[in-house]
């Protein structure tokens, strides 16, 4: 056999990349899938953006991520978008159709392998309250959306960006969607199976935020997730278990918008055990 020294290339864009820890997982995927495959943080102020997608294509790379700030100027670039990208409104991840980019978000799809795999619930029929609006929420909500929850309440402080949302999803799902203002504790309702806490409160440094909501009313088999992934055990996780709740974190929803990524680049299964040691590990 022949020998080939030519390495297939993925990587992610954004500013800042460094801290970064995707690339650990999917090196670490690729390894054990026996690919030679690298992924390469790199970082692109926006004014180069358009310059960088030219790379992109003459690199031949098999596919990107997109993180702050190019998630939704990416798609200005692409030759298609795929229809739960568009309705979220950004792409977090770009495969190839031979010559063609294509679109896609892996956001919401990696939060609902993580409900139905680690959490073991069915999201068809749920009753669904979503904290926040923005581009967390929007993914996890669509893809709940189209895997058929029965309702979704999405709470947000500012009246707009949460009007907004709700009027996209009204406009491309058949779910059941409602908005409230945020003001003061809300209280989690008692019909609810799946509370998303889809803001940044808890997030690093901010270990010790609590997002204002009472879980008193809560049934004993709520699942209460986080997308909040550093650090893994919210503030709001810990009291959920408190209170006997199932949980889910923001950890399995990352590993899983990876391995998601990893398929659609590479067309075989993600090894998620060996992504997920090495996610823990960085
Ligand atoms: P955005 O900036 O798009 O949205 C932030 C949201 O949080 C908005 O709804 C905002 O409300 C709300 N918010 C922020 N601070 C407060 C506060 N003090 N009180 C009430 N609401 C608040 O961020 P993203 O959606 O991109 O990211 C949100 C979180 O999701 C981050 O922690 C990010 O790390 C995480 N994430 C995790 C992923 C994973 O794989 N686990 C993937 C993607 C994101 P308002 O509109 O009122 O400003």
């Amino acid at each position: 056999m022949s020998a080939n020294y030519q390495a297939e290339l993925v990587g992610v864009l954004g500013r800042p990349v460094a801290e970064n820890p995707t690339g650990v997982m999917q090196e670490a995927a690729f390894a054990a899938a026996g690919l030679n495959w690298r992924y390469l943080n790199i970082e692109v102020p926006p004014e180069r953006l358009a310059d960088a997608m030219i790379g992109v294509r003459a690199f031949g790379m098999r596919g990107i991520n997109l993180t702050i700030p190019h998630k939704v100027a990416v798609m200005q670039h692409l030759d298609e978008i795929a229809p739960d990208a568009r309705v979220i409104g950004a792409v977090n991840t770009v495969r190839r159709d031979g010559e063609r980019l294509i679109g896609e978000n892996t956001d919401g799809k990696g939060f609902l392998r993580g409900v139905r795999q680690d959490a073991g619930v069915d999201p068809a029929g749920a009753r669904v309250v979503i904290l926040g609006a923005g581009g967390a929420a929007r993914a996890v909500a669509t893809e709940l959306a189209l895997a058929g929850a029965a309702q979704i309440t999405v709470i947000n402080r500012t009246a707009a960006r949460g009007e907004g949302m709700v009027a996209d999803l009204r406009a491309n799902t058949p779910t059941a969607v409602r908005f409230e203002v945020w003001r003061g504790v809300y209280r989690v309702p008692a019909d609810t199976d799946i509370l998303v806490q889809a803001t940044s409160i808890g997030l690093y440094p901010d270990v010790e935020g609590m997002p204002p909501v009472d879980l008193s009313a809560a049934p004993a088999h709520m699942l209460v997730s986080d997308v909040v992934f550093n650090p893994p055990e919210t503030r709001l996780l810990a009291a959920a278990r408190a209170c006997g709740l199932p949980t889910l974190d923001g950890l399995s929803m990352l590993v899983y918008q990876g391995a998601i990524g990893f398929e659609m680049w590479t067309g075989e299964k993600a090894p998620e055990a060996v992504m997920k040691r090495a996610l823990a590990e960085a």
